[in-house]
């Protein structure tokens, strides 16, 4: 009975699972479609380390508005937004 027991849980789990995979999948394709409905004004953008938790930084320029990274910003870029942390690169 113990086996049927955990064949439902499974089935259960499973059924969820492609639920919730659904669900992000359509909740990315809105994303996608708002990120690209959006004009990223100039005056939003600003530079971010998408990564902080990935040791290495991984910096973009990202649209204040609607979160999407837009670009790669420049030497100078970086310098300015992660600025006086006394720890300047090459
Ligand atoms: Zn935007």
């Amino acid at each position: 009975m113990e086996i049927m027991i955990d064949k439902k849980n499974n089935d259960d789990i499973k059924i969820k699972s492609q639920q919730i995979v659904e669900e992000i999948k359509n909740g990315e394709k809105q994303l996608e479609e708002i990120q690209n409905s959006c004009r990223h004004p100039h005056e939003e953008i600003y530079v971010k380390d998408i990564k902080p938790e990935a040791g290495s930084c991984q910096y973009r320029k990202v649209c204040g508005v609607c979160g999407k990274a837009v670009g790669y910003p420049s030497q100078e870029e970086i310098k300015n937004a992660v600025g006086g942390t006394g720890n300047p690169t090459e």
